[in-house]
């Protein structure tokens, strides 16, 4: 996989706007194409990944409704994806770090 110190097997999974694989060494935003897995769990996490953020509203610089809660569900839907990518790449080492915009408001 490309990033800028080469053929990472490190990878952290973490949502944010772009794809959410990162080279855990260089932190270099991988793309999820290049990623040896199946097109389905490609699928899921790209869908999951559009939901970030969605607990927040933009507009006004705050927290909607519920924030805590909807993020709390996002994180624990990363989660399992995070146990299925780390099923599918036995040969690399994952780690996920877990959302914590709301926490920023606090
Ligand atoms: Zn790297």
């Amino acid at each position: 996989m490309e990033c800028s110190c080469q053929r990472t097997t490190h990878i952290l999974f973490e949502a944010d706007f772009a794809d959410p694989v990162w080279c855990a060494d260089c932190k270099w935003n991988l793309d999820l194409d290049d990623l040896p897995v199946s097109e389905t769990l490609k699928r899921n996490i790209e869908s999951w990944a559009e939901g970030y953020g969605g607990w927040q509203d933009w507009e006004g610089e705050k927290l909607i409704s519920d924030a805590v809660k909807i993020e709390e569900d996002f994180n624990n839907a990363g989660r399992l994806l995070f146990v299925l990518l780390q099923q599918e790449l036995p040969g690399f080492t994952i780690s996920y770090k877990p959302s914590r915009l709301s926490s920023m408001y606090k």
